[in-house]
């Protein structure tokens, strides 16, 4: 937007021009960019629908807010101006609108809606390639099925917590016998069961909480600024409420283990996985459904039994 009002503000040699561009839903516009501080030249219209330049693509030039055929937002305009109004079109659509206006005693210009459209055009390109990558990028943050953030955005994330030197937790959770489950009902109820879990587990964190999939039906959360004692209340919550939604009946009912490890200072990511994989193990080793805490073990586990 910064380059598009750059090339604006060239064309527009001190006149006043705003982008309008339609929020994702088509419904509203919004201003993303004025040549002007002032609020002067901000267009009422809202949407792309009602805007007689975006609605019919054709750059609408109007003289005179008084004329009997002005465009309908310039009627009744406080002082006398002139517009001139160029679509902008966004991957194929006209979602957006360059609006230029000023008072009648300073009049347009003869090339000023030539250039605007030669702007509309490139702006529109741009935006466009933006919003292709934008999306690009999200998508490569997540796991396809579940919609949670995979393991390389966990990774990541973590590893901007980890700059700030802020204590976290790691829990692993994975899904009991989950081969059983697949092979019983098939991978399609497999799938349907690992999205139920995705959203017990998004639900059941903090928004500062990163819950990722980490490959599987293995799923890893980094708790940060989170005690063992707090990491262990949450596992459990996420058993109870699995336990609940699958309560409805739509999947097959499974159970899921998890291990924690509290991150010793300085200790990287990958090592605080090992030590809440290990806790895990156990965890499984002691009949599943259950929560183990990797520090926790010589206390918790009698010598022997694992
Ligand atoms: P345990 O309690 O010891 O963890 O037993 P398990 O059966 O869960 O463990 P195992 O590693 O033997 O099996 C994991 C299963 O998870 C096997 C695999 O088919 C299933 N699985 C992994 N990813 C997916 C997936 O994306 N969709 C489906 N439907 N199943 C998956
Ligand atoms: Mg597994
Ligand atoms: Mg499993």
């Amino acid at each position: 937007y910064d380059l598009i009002r750059q090339a604006l503000d060239t064309v527009a040699d001190g006149r006043a021009v705003e982008l309008l561009v339609a929020d994702s839903s088509q419904a509203h516009f919004r201003q993303v960019l004025s040549t002007v501080a002032d609020g002067f030249g901000a267009c009422r219209v809202a949407a792309p629908s009602e805007c007689p330049a975006a609605s019919s693509g054709q750059t609408r030039i109007w003289n005179d807010s008084a004329d009997l055929d002005t465009c309908p937002y310039l009627r009744n305009h406080p002082e006398r101006v002139w517009a001139d109004c160029v679509p902008v079109s966004i991957a194929g659509r006209t979602t957006g609108v360059l609006h230029a206006e000023g008072r009648i005693e300073l009049p347009s210009n003869e090339e000023l809606p030539t250039e605007l459209e030669l702007v509309a055009r490139k702006a529109g390109d741009r935006i466009g390639v933006q919003r292709v990558l934008a999306r690009t990028e999200a998508q490569a943050q997540v796991d396809p099925l579940t919609g949670l953030p995979n393991r390389r955005t966990l990774e990541n994330r973590t590893h901007q917590l980890l700059q700030n030197d802020m204590e976290f937790v790691v829990a692993f959770a994975d899904l009991d016998h989950f081969k059983d489950l697949n092979d019983l009902h098939g991978h399609e109820t497999g799938d349907r069961a690992l999205r139920l879990f995705s959203r017990v587990l998004r639900d059941s964190v903090r928004p500062r909480d990163i819950p990722a999939r980490y490959g599987g039906e293995e799923f890893v959360v980094v708790l940060p600024d989170c005690s063992l004692a707090d990491a262990r209340v949450v596992a459990d919550r996420v058993r109870s409420q699995l336990a609940t939604a699958l309560g409805t009946g739509t999947v097959p009912a499974f159970t899921v283990s998890v291990g924690l490890a509290l991150a010793d200072s300085g200790e990287a990511l990958s090592e605080v996985i090992a030590r809440a994989d290990a806790a895990l193990l156990k965890a499984k080793q002691l009949g599943r459904d259950r929560v183990v805490t990797a520090g926790e073990l010589l206390e918790t586990v009698p010598g022997g039994l694992v």
